[in-house]
């Protein structure tokens, strides 16, 4: 009995022993788990809640989604030393909330931001923009430094769709604002189109440069002084069957998010190298310009592609010009600078375009050797009625010939801004007044044989 009584408190013990155990490890897998299930749903950075934890919320219903990007987060994050973009991902939490009006900010990747407005806030929500985007026009204050961010929105109010498409309706429509210089936008229907084109955009281009949907316009351009035809810019084209025309600016900027931008700009420098070669047979020599992405720049074989294409085409490499825009990439990329090197060693002209902008600045200058400066239509075009934008044109254009280049002005639109380039001894014309971008059969239909008599 003795034994039996023992046996069984033992038993009892060592059962109850093994339940406290496994409870016990129940519990801290649990813990482990709902620690596991928060760090999933919360950003590391700032802490807040991140977009899974935002597209597992019950179904948004009627309430409004609003996505903000940080435009220049990625060149922030790069610049900023040691805890920097802590504190900047911080302060512009900080500067969103306000917005938020009691509802809960979240964070993702790459400063891109979220959050809910409900249905009984929705007249606000524009003039709330609109005070955000004042807010960052302030600088932040990071440590010693004082940083501009850029902030765009979207905002996605149609009450269809799971919280993932709404979430990724508003984040595509914030996009839409960086791509359009826009504060916000709203996601509507026609983004739909685009996500369903974006999503197929490879094989679209395909499709589109074999069908010949894809098609190069020349744009011509003169010597302001004696309106001889002298150059020929090449500008890419894409008339799509059910869509119309869509804009370069456009399937430009897709292209180069891959390498369908290689594919289309040898596909545009092919036909203006066989174009060039057909203007010299008519006894034309002139230049042919060719936009090329700096991203490019990057790829090792791309002098020598053009120069077989040359050699092929037999088109001397002085005949063709190469604008490049993009600036950032050239200054931290040694490929590129090897290539704009190599560019010029193999006789090819090149230029800078859009000089004025953001996007080309003084120190661009002091990394290539251009032949060309191009002032952009954007202080051409507005130097008749702004003091300000006709001293950029003047001096860039005397920038220019202190740098032994070639000054172009692009965006002539009228015969008086025609005759005031003149005066100030720009070189080259290009622009609606003188000719637009047309087919080259347009060209060549133009130029027959008293091209150089033409007149602006
Ligand atoms: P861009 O190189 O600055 O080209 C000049 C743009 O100004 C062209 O726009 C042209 O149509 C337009 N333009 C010319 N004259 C006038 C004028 O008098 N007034 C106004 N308002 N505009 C004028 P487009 O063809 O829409 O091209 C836009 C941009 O797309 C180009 O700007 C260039 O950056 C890019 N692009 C076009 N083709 C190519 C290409 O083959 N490769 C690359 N990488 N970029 C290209
Ligand atoms: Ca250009
Ligand atoms: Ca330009």
């Amino acid at each position: 009995m003795i034994v039996k009584v023992l046996l069984a408190t033992l038993l009892v013990t060592v059962s109850i022993g093994a339940a406290l155990f496994l409870i016990a490890a129940i519990s801290a897998n649990v813990s482990r788990k709902r620690r596991r299930f928060s760090a999933q749903r919360e950003n590391p950075v700032s802490g807040l809640p991140n977009f899974e934890a935002l597209r597992s919320q019950p179904a948004f219903g009627s309430a409004t989604v609003i996505a903000a990007k940080l435009v220049n987060f990625e060149d922030l994050a790069a610049f900023l030393p040691g805890e920097g973009s802590q504190q900047l991902v911080d302060q512009v939490a900080r500067r969103l909330t306000l917005a938020c009006h009691g509802t809960q900010l979240h964070h993702d990747l790459d400063g891109t931001f979220a959050w809910l407005v409900p249905y009984y806030q929705h007249s606000q929500i524009e003039g709330h923009l609109a005070g955000l985007a004042a807010l960052f026009n302030a600088p932040l204050t990071i440590g010693e430094l004082r940083v501009d961010v850029a902030i765009a929105f979207g905002v996605n109010d149609e009450f269809e769709g799971s919280n993932a498409q709404r979430l990724a309706a508003a984040l595509v429509a914030a996009e839409r604002a960086i791509r359009t210089r826009a504060l916000w936008t709203k996601y509507s229907p026609r983004q739909k189109e685009d996500a369903g084109w974006q999503l197929s955009f490879h094989s679209q281009l395909e499709d589109a440069l074999t069908s010949g949907d894809i098609w190069v316009a020349f744009q011509p351009q003169y010597d302001i002084r004696t309106h001889a035809l002298v150059g020929v810019e090449a500008l890419a084209r894409w008339t799509h069957p059910t869509r119309g025309p869509i804009p370069p600016d456009e399937f430009i900027v897709q292209a180069e998010k891959s390498q369908d931008i290689y594919r289309l700009t040898l596909f545009v420098m092919d036909h203006a190298i066989r174009s060039a070669t057909q203007l010299r047979e008519r006894g034309l020599d002139i230049h042919m310009s060719v936009n090329l992405s700096a991203t490019l720049l990057d790829h090792a074989d791309l002098v020598g592609t053009i120069r077989v294409m040359l050699t092929a085409h037999h088109l001397p490499p002085e005949m063709l010009t190469i604008e490049i825009t993009e600036t950032a990439q050239i200054e931290n990329s040694r490929q590129a600078r090897q290539t704009l090197a190599q560019l010029r060693r193999a006789g090819i002209r090149l230029s800078i375009d859009d000089y004025g902008t953001g996007q080309s600045n003084l120190e661009y200058l002091t990394e290539i050797e251009a032949d060309e400066i191009k002032i952009d239509k954007r202080f051409v075009m507005t130097m008749r009625d702004s003091q300000r934008n006709f001293e950029v044109v003047k001096s860039t254009i005397d920038l220019a010939h202190r740098l032994g280049a070639v000054a172009v002005a692009e965006g002539i639109e009228d015969a008086p801004t025609m005759a005031l380039l003149e005066q100030l001894g720009c070189d080259v014309g290009q622009g609606y007044h003188l000719g637009k971008p047309q087919l080259f059969s347009e060209l060549t239909a133009t130029l027959a044989p008293t091209h150089h008599s033409r007149t602006a």
